[in-house]
This record gives structure tokens, C-alpha cells and sequence, in this order.
């Protein structure tokens, strides 16, 4: 057995029915094998044992009383991974199938996309099983307030700075921010995607969406092409899809296809985003309204057939594994040549296997959505510098960064011997700089 092996083994005999989690760690480890032989000293070191062990899991009970005064109660969850090149950083995710699989997968994930940003920030991930969705205000504050009187005294500016993710958008993140400054009485950059009245950055909605289309563009220019003209597929509707489909239609693209948990709509027309960002944005309705309003498109019920139209680029914005074996195949068939994933393992590791032997440029999400952390941790550095930078000089950043991620991974997947093979080229871009450092720090 090789080392990645028995590592591998090991982590799925110790932690059993966590489907999620093995996925990932088996997507990034066996990837690996050519930096851990160049390095012999990290198997003597326990390097990989360690670096798939979280520094410390917290799991806790959040009690809240809904609108008819009903006791609830939810499971809280925050991972702090690894801290080697930074305090953890990463998102909080609320849905019902939030479990400590899925918070584990994510925190794995986030330690090498927060070290392709280039910048001093460790990995972590959070959230809960409660599901935001109609529920009031009211019964919104009461639960963030209750999760934040727990985890407050685990987080802090330079210890563990969480975010927004599925279901924590700026109204969560604006009542945990509320609650956590009430309790420490401290008025820090302890979370991000702040409000811009209350030290969030501009751009910062934007971020994970517009870096998608900056790198996936990247790509497209290095292969003598563009955005221009090229029909694509956006699936999701919440705020890492909005902004993809904002800036990929300014690029010149036709953004057809789009969709939600219940179903997808099809405007062979183009979407018209402002449609969509009425329904989700502002009235937190359902996808399916917007084939009321624009009679040029089409709703059906379910997600999958989306992957059923034709395009040039398909951009999945949603969540985990919507993109199968099944579904890979058909993109394929009908032509897609480039796939950037804006949510967190999207594909699955079948789906990526037919991406890459049929040539499809696949760029993975460590890489394709780091934009939205990376300027997370933008607005840290305008937190603790006491500063505001503009929207334009915060794009303009964002935009070298995810350049950056190109070309670092492009350079790794060829110095490697892996040329076009970006699942390779993050992983080993992403994981040598966190094995220096925990190298630097000793067995800890
Ligand atoms: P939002 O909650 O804003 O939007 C999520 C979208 O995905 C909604 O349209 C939602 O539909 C849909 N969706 C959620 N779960 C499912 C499901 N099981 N099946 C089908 N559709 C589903 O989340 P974000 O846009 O912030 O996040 C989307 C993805 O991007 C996630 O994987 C997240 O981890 C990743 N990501 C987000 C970042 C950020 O900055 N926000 C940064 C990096 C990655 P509905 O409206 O019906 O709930």
C-alpha cells in the first residue's frame, strides 16, 4: 500500500459515514503522489495523517423559539482545519443537510483554496441544519443569535474569521455580527461579508461570482478565445450565480439556463438577470416565477435537465455533486469544452474522469471560486488597517488574484508532467505551501 493508501484507509475506517468528506480527501490525496515523493521527510513526519485531521471540531446545540412559540433546536457545527498559513477562514453554511460530513469536506477543501489565494489565511468551515427558508426575521435573528452565543468564544479577527455560504447571506452575517459585538463588546473584522455600514468591503457580494468568470476568462485567453458569443449554462440562483451570470454577460456570453432546488428555466433569449435577481434577491421567491414573467422561457420541475442544454461553458453555482457521471456525459455529447466550478464539488470524481478524457478544460473550485474568500480576506486587511479601498481598486485585485490562480496552477499541472490538468495543478499549488509551513511549525 502506498502512503496516500494507507492514509486514505485510515481516514475512512476512523470516520465512518462520512461519504462527503472521503469524497473530497480522496479528490485532493491521490493527487498528491508525485509532491510526497519529491519529499520523503512529510511520510516520516506524519505530514498527510495530520493534514487531513482537523485541529479541532466543535459541535454544539443552538435552541431558539420560533414565531408560535415553539422551542427548536439545531446542531451547530465550526472545523477549525488547519491554521499552518493563517487564522482559519471560511464559511457558514445553513441548510438541512448541513452534517459533519459535509462541514468537514468544506474545511478540507478551503485549507488549499485559502493558500491558491496567495494570502495569510488558514482553513475552516461552519454552519447548522437550520433551514432559513421561510422563516421570518424575526425567527432568523433568534437563531443566529443563539448560534453566535456559542460560537463567539471560539472565534476572533486573528483566530477563526467565518463568512457567508449557502443560506448566510448579508442578513445573517449581520445578525451574527450584532450578536458577537454585543457579547465581546468589540467592534473587529471577525466576520466577512460585513455590511458596507459596518466595515464590509466593497465588491465582496460580488467576489465569488465575478472571480469565477476572471479565471475561467483567463483560461479562455490563454487558448486564443473569449467570453464572447459563448452560450452557458449557470446553475443555482443565489449569490456565487447572479454575479457569474452578471459579469459573464457583460463579457459578450449568452447566459441561457439557470435554476434553483425546485427546477430550472431556459430563455434561449438570454436571461434577463434583473428578472431573476428580483425573485431571489429581493423576494425570496421561487425560479419558477420567472417563466410567469418572461415569455420567452420555459420552467420544468427538478434540477438535472439542465445539464441537458446545449452550451459552450457550464458553470455550476449550486452546491455539491449536481453535476454526475450521467449528466457529464451529456455536456460532452452536446459540446461543452470548458467547465469552472463555482460551488464546492459540484462534479463528481466520475464526472471530472469524463471532463478530462474527453479535453474539457475543468477548472476546480479550490481554484475557480477562491475569489469570494480571497476577498474575504481583503476586507480583512482593510479591517485591521482601519481603511476603505474603492470597489474598482478591490475588483482590480481580485481580478490579478484569480489571474495568479491561472497561471499557479497551470505552472504546477505542467512542472508535474500533468499539462491542462488543473485538479492536479491546485492540489499540489495548494497543498506545498501548507506543507512547508506545517513542516516549519514541527509535529503539532
Ligand atoms: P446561496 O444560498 O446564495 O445560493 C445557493 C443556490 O443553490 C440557490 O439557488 C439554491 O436554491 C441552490 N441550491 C442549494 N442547495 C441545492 C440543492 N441541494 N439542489 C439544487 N440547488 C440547490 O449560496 P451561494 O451562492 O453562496 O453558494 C453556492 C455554492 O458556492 C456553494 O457550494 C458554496 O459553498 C459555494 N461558494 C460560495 C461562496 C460565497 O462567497 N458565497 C464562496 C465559495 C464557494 P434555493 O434558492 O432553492 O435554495
Amino acid at each position: 500500500m502506498t502512503y496516500v493508501e494507507r492514509v486514505l484507509s485510515d481516514l475512512k475506517t476512523n470516520n465512518p459515514n462520512e461519504p462527503e468528506f472521503h469524497q473530497a480527501a480522496t479528490e485532493i490525496l491521490t493527487t498528491l503522489a508525485p509532491v510526497l515523493e519529491k519529499h520523503p521527510e512529510y511520510e516520516a513526519a506524519g505530514l498527510l495523517e495530520r493534514f487531513v485531521e482537523p485541529e479541532r471540531v466543535i459541535m454544539f446545540r443552538v435552541a431558539w423559539v420560533d414565531d408560535s412559540g415553539k422551542t427548536r433546536v439545531n446542531k451547530g457545527y465550526r472545523v477549525q482545519f488547519n491554521s499552518a498559513i493563517g487564522p482559519y477562514k471560511g464559511g457558514l453554511r445553513f441548510h438541512p443537510s448541513v452534517n459533519l460530513s459535509i462541514i468537514k469536506f468544506l474545511g478540507l477543501e478551503q485549507i488549499l483554496k485559502n493558500s491558491l489565494t496567495g494570502l495569510p489565511i488558514g482553513g475552516g468551515k461552519g454552519g447548522s441544519d437550520f433551514d432559513p427558508k421561510g422563516k421570518s426575521d424575526r425567527e432568523i435573528m433568534a437563531f443566529c443569535q443563539s448560534f453566535m452565543t456559542e460560537l463567539y468564544r471560539h472565534i476572533g479577527a486573528d483566530t477563526d474569521v467565518p463568512a457567508g455560504d449557502i443560506g448566510v447571506g448579508g442578513r445573517e452575517i449581520g445578525y451574527l455580527f450584532g450578536q458577537y459585538k454585543r457579547i465581546r463588546d468589540e467592534h473587529t473584522g471577525v466576520l466577512t461579508g460585513r455590511g458596507l455600514t459596518y466595515g464590509g468591503s466593497l465588491a465582496r457580494t460580488e467576489a465569488t461570482g465575478y472571480g469565477l468568470i476572471y479565471i475561467t476568462e483567463e483560461a479562455l485567453k490563454m487558448r486564443g478565445d473569449s467570453f464572447k458569443g459563448k452560450t452557458v449554462i449557470i446553475s443555482g440562483s443565489g449569490n456565487v450565480a447572479i454575479y457569474a451570470c452578471q459579469k459573464a454577460q457583460s463579457l459578450g456570453a449568452k447566459v441561457v439556463a439557470m435554476y434553483d432546488s425546485n427546477g430550472y428555466v431556459y430563455d434561449p433569449n438570454g436571461i434577463q438577470l434583473e428578472v431573476i435577481k428580483d425573485i431571489k434577491e429581493v423576494k425570496r421567491g421561487r425560479i419558477k416565477e420567472y417563466a410567469d414573467k418572461v415569455k420567452t422561457a420555459t420552467y420544468k420541475d427538478g434540477c438535472k435537465g439542465i445539464w441537458s442544454i446545449p452550451c459552450d461553458i457550464a458553470l455550476p453555482c449550486a452546491t455539491q455533486n449536481e453535476i454526475d457521471k450521467q449528466s457529464a456525459e451529456l455536456l460532452v455529447k452536446n459540446g461543452v469544452k470548458f467547465v469552472a466550478e463555482g460551488a464546492n464539488m459540484p462534479s463528481t470524481l466520475e464526472a471530472i474522469e469524463i471532463f478530462q478524457r474527453n479535453n474539457v478544460v475543468f477548472l476546480p473550485a479550490k481554484a475557480a471560486n477562491a475569489g469570494g474568500v480571497a476577498t474575504s480576506a481583503l476586507e480583512m486587511a482593510q479591517s485591521s488597517g482601519r481603511m476603505y479601498w474603492s470597489f474598482d481598486e478591490v475588483d482590480a485585485k481580485l481580478k490579478n488574484i484569480m489571474v495568479n490562480i491561472y497561471h499557479n496552477i497551470d505552472s504546477a499541472a505542467k512542472d508535474y508532467g500533468f499539462d491542462g490538468n488543473y485538479v492536479m495543478g491546485a492540489n499540489i499549488a495548494g497543498f506545498i505551501k501548507v506543507a512547508s509551513a506545517m513542516m516549519a511549525h514541527g509535529i503539532v
